[in-house]
This record gives structure tokens, sequence and C-alpha cells, in this order.
């Protein structure tokens, strides 16, 4: 099947194909593998967003700041469990404490005698009245629209363009629409993203653009009345990173405040991203609902979402008659292993005094970055938060998706290809994702990345001027 997808490699021209050979010719049990899976599990992957062209590398090992293929293959990781893992690979205190945990039960499916003492941790270090425990940031989502609904008893959502909150029908709403469907930029057309969802969910999910008060106001103004919740990323994370425009969610907050909207930041990815805490508490915005996920378990799968008082107390089994019942239920919800993992990664790996080192080293990144777009005359840029970055092919500066697609995402291929044949993984799968610096990546790890990425930029200015010369 990977002969297909070369195909497509031969439109960047000759320097990009070498190294798409290069990739094939180290990774021949990884192709056999993928190969043998293909047919049967859909594309060999079991997330859509694992699947790049030809092949995925399938992993064997992970430890520290690396992970190792079934060829033997050794990379120093930058993707890191899609940023969820800024504790780094099998971290010392979480392997024991979860050794431990092996052995006393991983699924209890009864209260576990830990959250006595995390209650206290997660409303402190979160600032939230009070929370539920889920697996997924998936999950967390779908439950906070649950909720946002049952509080304001209206059904519409509104979310921003481009931006993707996970795989709930509500929110595979214009994560990534197309020029000429997604309609005018003052309005814009809200766009289904997989067959299976049925239309009637677009005119639920209102979609607006990022960064632009305007049309927040121009849709509370027409519909507010019938308006939930709106769901934001405080800082927009799978658009490579976007910024919010000064006071953008100051603005965000009163306006929904005087509609009556239940406010919910996603801070699936933002959470621990640049301190010990949200984005929201950067910022000192205190949204209705959060929804948290990704760097709090340690890459162990748990979520919380939490918020309000006046909100999470209506989540319940409806016992008592006169109290109001909002579903929230899950066999692995606040399993053993993950409450575990959480209670190790905030008290004891993800502190406070562990976030000037992991930012500097970013930092460090960020300057190798611009010195390699310098010296080679690349047309991208740099942007960063807290730990994590990425790159933006363009010399304009983005602050919303359109002008997000408007950037180069098309050499990202070969550069990201080119980077795993010199041993880096440079970032999670996918122009429009981020890298994580861990607490086990060191100086060194910076050094060689920005080393190898002097040699990969050969690569990007070739197939510029490729594509340049024969599109
Ligand atoms: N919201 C945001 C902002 C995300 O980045 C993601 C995952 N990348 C999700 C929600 C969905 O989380 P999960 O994959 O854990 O379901």
């Amino acid at each position: 099947m990977y002969e297909y997808y070369l195909e497509d490699w031969e439109d960047y021209g000759p320097t990009a194909m070498e190294e798409v050979r290069k990739y094939i010719d180290k990774t021949s049990k990884s192709r056999e593998i993928h190969e043998e899976v293909y047919d049967v599990i859909p594309y060999g992957v079991n997330s859509n967003q694992r699947f790049y062209n030809p092949y995925p590398i399938y992993l064997s090992k992970a430890e520290g700041s690396r992970v190792w293929d079934v060829d033997g293959n050794e990379y120093i990781d930058f993707n890191m469990g899609f940023g969820s893992l800024i504790v780094g690979h099998s971290h010392p205190h979480l392997v024991e404490s979860l050794k431990e945990q092996i052995e006393k039960g991983i699924l209890y499916c009864f209260p576990h005698e830990l959250l006595n003492e995390l209650i206290e941790i997660i409303t402190e270090q979160f600032d939230i009245d009070m929370f539920r425990f889920s697996n997924s940031g998936s999950e967390a989502i779908m439950f906070a629209i649950r909720l946002a609904r049952a509080f304001t008893g209206r059904d519409k959502v509104i979310k921003v363009e481009g931006s993707y909150h996970g795989t709930y029908d509500y929110m595979l709403v214009s994560t990534w629409p197309s020029w000429g469907r997604m309609g005018p930029r003052k309005w814009p057309i809200s766009v289904v993203e997989s067959m299976g969802i049925p239309d009637l969910v677009e005119d639920y999910t209102i979609v607006v653009p990022y960064n632009d008060v305007e049309a927040v106001k121009r849709v509370l103004e027409e519909e507010g009345d019938e308006v939930a919740a709106f769901i934001i990323e405080p800082v927009m994370m799978n658009c490579g990173i976007i910024h919010p425009r000064e006071n953008y969610l100051r603005k965000i907050r009163r306006l929904t405040r005087e509609y009556g909207v239940v406010l919910i930041f996603d801070e699936i990815k933002t959470v621990m991203r640049a301190h010990p805490g949200t984005a929201a508490q950067l910022f000192n915005i205190k949204p209705d609902l959060i929804t948290m996920a990704k760097a709090i378990g340690g890459g162990t799968p748990i979520s919380i979402i939490g918020g309000d008082e006046d909100i999470m107390t209506l989540v319940g089994p409806g016992e008592i008659p006169t109290h109001p019942s909002v579903m929230h239920a899950g066999t692995y919800n606040a399993n053993p292993y993950s409450i575990r993992a959480l209670y190790v990664t905030l008290t004891e790996i993800l502190t406070k005094d562990a976030y000037p080192r992991l930012i500097k080293l970013n930092q460090m990144l960020r300057k190798g970055y611009e010195e390699v777009f310098k010296e080679y005359g690349i047309n991208a840029y740099v942007e960063t938060f807290g730990v994590s970055g990425t790159i933006i092919f363009s010399n304009r500066k983005v602050h919303d998706f359109r002008g997000y697609l408007k950037t180069r995402m098309d050499l990202w291929y070969p550069y990201f290809i080119a980077m795993l044949n010199r041993g880096i993984i440079p970032m999670a799968i996918g122009p429009e994702e981020i890298w994580t610096i861990s607490v086990q990546h060191s100086e060194e790890d910076i050094n060689t990345y920005i080393e190898k990425l002097h040699d990969v930029a050969k690569v990007i200015v070739d197939t510029d001027k490729f594509i340049e010369e024969n599109w």
C-alpha cells in the first residue's frame, strides 16, 4: 500500500524523494507490520492522527526522552504523546508508584482512597469548586457540553473555526474545513467533518473565527437565547499555536456572562503547559467550566471536568427526587492506575520548580530554529507556549484558522520525514501540531535537535525550490 503513498512524494522533488527512500530503507520492519495490519486495522493505526505518509514507525520501547522502533532505530522524542508526556517516558517516580499500584489492583470501580487527598490539590491547583474525572479529553468535552445544556436549558454551542475538541459528534464541526466549503469569514458555515454524523449537528454547533469578538457578538445578538455554551481553547493549539489577541478572552468572558452562556475553556492541551496550572489562571480569567487532560495524567488516560459549583452540582444519579440529574459515568473513570499517576505527576514531577528549566530549554530550541530559518532563508517562524512550540511556514503572523490555512503546510512533510531519518521526532504528527519538552530532555537533546535541523534545512530549501519551479 505504501507504494500508493510514495507517488505523492514525487511531487515534492528529488531531495524529498531521497529522504522518503531513506526512511523506507531504515524502517523495513515497521513497513512489514504496517502492511500486515493495514487491511484489518484501518490505515494500520488506532487513531486517525497517527497515520502519516508513507506509513508510521511502529514502536517497541520508550524511556526518558527516547523511543525505539521495531527496526532498532533510536529517536529523541519531541512528540511526547501529542503533548501528554511533560513527565517524559517512564519517569522513575511513576514506574515505582505504578508498579506498586498494579500489585494493589488496577480497577476497583469503587472510590479510591487517594480521592481524599486529591480534592484539595485539584481544586486549589486549578482554581475550580468541584470536579469529576473521566478518561479522555473527548469524554470531558462531551460531558462539559451536556452540563452546559442542562444548566442553561439551551441546546446550541459556539466553537472556534479550526479548533479541535476531540471526537465528539457535536465538536467534529469545522475542525478543518476546506476553502469553498467554509462560507464567508463573517458568517462561517458549520461543516461536519466526518461521515456518520447527522447533518442536524450543523444546526446546533455554531462556528466563529478565533480572535474575533465582533463575530461572537453577532451570533449572540442573533441567537444568544438559544446558546448553551461557548467552548474555546484559551491558546489555540491545534492550528500550530495561536495566541489570543490582547483582551480577546476578557471580552469573551464579558459577553458570555451578559448572555447567560456557559464559558468552557478546553484546557486539554493548555493545562500544565506553561506553569503547574491552567491558562485561565495565567490570563486571570475565570471560565464557568474547564476540561483538562493530557499532561495531568503523566501519560495515563485521565481527564477532569471542573468548574462552578452551581453547574457541577447538577451531576448525579438523581437519587434524591428533588435533585436534578446529569448523567456522568464510565467503568474506567478514576481508575486507581490513572489516579495514582496523576497524583505522582502533580505532587512529585510537574511541580513549580520544574518549569523554569523546561521553558529555558524550549527557548533554546526556539532560538535554534530561528537561527536556522535565518541562515537558510526559510520563510517560517516559531510560536511557543510554555514547554511547547511549533513552526509556521509563513512570514505573516497567524491569528486564526483561515490565516493558518494560507501557510505552507506542504513543507512540513519532507521536514518531518527528514528529521525522523536523523533520529529526531521533531514534534507530534501533522503540521498543525506541537512539540513538547519533558523533564527528561537534556540540553544535549536540544543541541542534537538543532544540529540535525541544520541538515534538514537543506531538504526544506530544496523542496521549496522544486515546488516553486514545478507547481
Ligand atoms: N481538546 C483538545 C484541545 C485537544 O487537543 C484534544 C486532543 N488532541 C482533545 C480535546 C481530545 O482529547 P482526547 O484525544 O484525549 O480525546
